[in-house]
């Protein structure tokens, strides 16, 4: 890796700790490094943002871009993060088995790499997927990942885990429980850092506030939330902690908290607390009979949910068109690595029956030894490569009265007699030899090198073959060998068989069952 690629991966690193707290700076960090070599990372950076501020097709554009190419390297805490991002996409769209799919994928893949906050992020967003659905496995996941984050000592962590468990107790009607983890929530959570998180924290405790506590206790909630209400510069934050006080507030005060979150909140557009609002207001209206007020806001929430509904139905047919443009992008992807890898098999098939065709027509099918076409060009090539100090060498070595053995004992025998033979010409080359059946009952050794290298080679077959138990075959049989033996300096390989042939023939003239190197 370059200084420079691993000056760009930290950045992202940087921008995806800042994403929360500083999106904008960490959107155009990400930006900056799209035509990088941290491009993959940046896209994971600009999906988280793209969720963030409800950009699904986007993000999930970004997210599974990401995430292929992340998946061809080595599993990466990055690939955790975007299989993070497109789980709670598949939440936000309604498709929680496959979020579940995706966070699991997370937390083997965290286990995987060892990192135990991946790892208890994973486990705590999975228990948050798996709240409604399976309760008793969100449990146990999430007191892992609530064990994990104090051992790593991540305050927030803890705090965040206490949070979603107070939930849990909650929903199981467990006020107690809930009150004790709302507690140690508010204990561990930094909250001057997160006054999102201690709204919410303070609203539910008025909630599950047991009867019994002090009264203090809560006017001191109340107080706190009234401060954050007055203080925060988030008109979000604040229209929470409006709704969370008018709850517990006598109808009038309620009225008052609930229309100054409304006009507090107006400005920003469609917001998902509008509706709400609207529609505590008008209970509050109808419960003090004012049933004008009561009508306006319940249609003021019809309104929104009407508009709301098509745009987000508007986003999410865009965002499963992204992803099944990406799903058939990929099953095409994969068909095509399919067929490569059988198109690979089969060049590799089509490579070795081409090998074995050529070896086949270089080789004679009796005795295996190189066929006659072979011998010449080969012969040819070799002759083109002498010099006065390399000569080539040819043996012509023909088997004497073979007719006799096919008469004798027919041709079965002969044929082997052939193949042993053959067998042990073989066992006297060299490297760089070529022995080769030159036709019949005859055959040519040759040897880039002075011809007397060869006649020793020619004695050590004719002791071979004198030693070759030839009676087992067949009783009676007997083998010799006649050899002539000649060597050139000139490039012709045609006069240089021609020499060795006419020594052969004098070796028959004379007898037989010798070699000669001279006329
Ligand atoms: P010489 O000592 O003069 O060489 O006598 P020879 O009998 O060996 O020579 P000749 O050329 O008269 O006979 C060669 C025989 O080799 C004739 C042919 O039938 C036999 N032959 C040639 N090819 C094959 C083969 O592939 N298998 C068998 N079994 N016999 C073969
Ligand atoms: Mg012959
Ligand atoms: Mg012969």
């Amino acid at each position: 890796m370059t200084d420079a690629t691993a000056a760009q991966l930290l950045s992202m690193d940087q921008a995806w700790d800042r994403r929360d707290t500083a999106p904008g700076q960490a959107r155009a960090a990400a930006q900056a490094q799209v035509g990088t070599a941290a491009r993959t990372q940046a896209l994971v950076v600009l999906a988280y943002l793209d969720w963030r501020t409800g950009q699904l097709s986007q993000a999930t554009e970004h997210v599974t871009t990401a995430i292929s190419t992340l998946r061809l390297g080595e599993p990466s805490v990055w690939l955790g993060r975007g299989l993070n991002i497109l789980a709670a996409l598949h939440s936000t769209l309604n498709r929680p088995d496959r979020a579940v799919e995706l966070y699991e994928e997370q937390v083997s893949l965290a286990r995987h790499i060892q990192d135990p906050e991946l790892t208890a992020t994973a486990l705590h967003d999975l228990a948050v997927e798996l709240r409604h659905s399976d309760p008793q496995r969100a449990r146990a996941h999430i007191t892992e990942a609530l064990n994990t984050f104090r051992q790593l000592r991540s305050p927030f962590g803890v705090a965040i885990a206490h949070a979603n468990l107070a939930e849990f107790d909650r929903d199981e009607g467990d006020l107690p429980g809930a009150y004790r983890h709302v507690q140690r929530a508010l204990h561990y959570a930094h909250l001057d850092q997160h006054p999102h998180l201690e709204a919410s924290l303070l609203s539910t405790l008025l909630v599950v506030l047991p009867a019994q506590a002090p009264q203090r206790e809560r006017r001191r909630t109340r107080q706190r939330l009234e401060y954050l209400r007055t203080h925060s510069d988030n008109p979000e934050l604040r229209a929470t902690v409006a709704l969370a006080l008018a709850e517990h507030a006598p109808s009038g005060e309620a009225a008052e908290l609930l229309s100054s979150a409304l006009d507090d909140l107006q400005p920003l557009g469609d917001h998902v607390l509008l509706p709400e609002l609207h529609e505590r207001l008008s209970q509050n209206y109808s419960a003090q009979g004012h049933h004008e007020g009561a009508l306006h806001h319940l249609q003021e929430t019809l309104a929104y949910v009407r508009r709301t509904h098509v745009a987000e139905r508007r986003q999410n047919i865009q965002t499963f068109e992204v992803l099944a443009r990406i799903q058939a992008l990929q099953d095409q992807a994969r068909e095509e690595r399919q067929r490569n890898h059988e198109l690979q098999t089969h060049l590799q098939e089509l490579r070795a029956l081409n090998a074995r065709i050529r070896e086949l027509s270089r080789t004679d099918h009796l005795t295996r030894l190189a066929n006659r076409e072979h011998l010449f060009s080969e012969g040819h090539h070799l002759a083109q490569t002498v010099t006065p100090y390399t000569p080539l060498s040819a043996a012509l070595i023909d088997i004497d009265h073979f007719k006799l053995v096919n008469d004798t004992w027919g041709h079965q025998t002969g044929d082997l007699v052939l193949q042993r033979v053959a067998r042990m010409i073989l066992d006297v080359t060299r490297p760089g030899d070529i022995a080769a059946r030159y036709g019949g009952e005859e055959f040519v050794l040759l040897r880039a090198a002075p011809v007397e290298h060869l006649e020793g080679s020619c004695h050590d077959l004719q002791q071979l073959i004198r030693l070759h138990p030839w009676e087992d075959i067949a009783p009676g049989l007997q083998v010799t060998l006649s050899i002539g033996l000649a060597q050139t300096t000139e490039p012709q390989f045609d006069t240089l068989l021609g020499h060795a042939d006419r020594r052969l023939y004098s070796v028959k003239r004379a007898g037989r069952n010798a070699i000669h190197l001279r006329d």
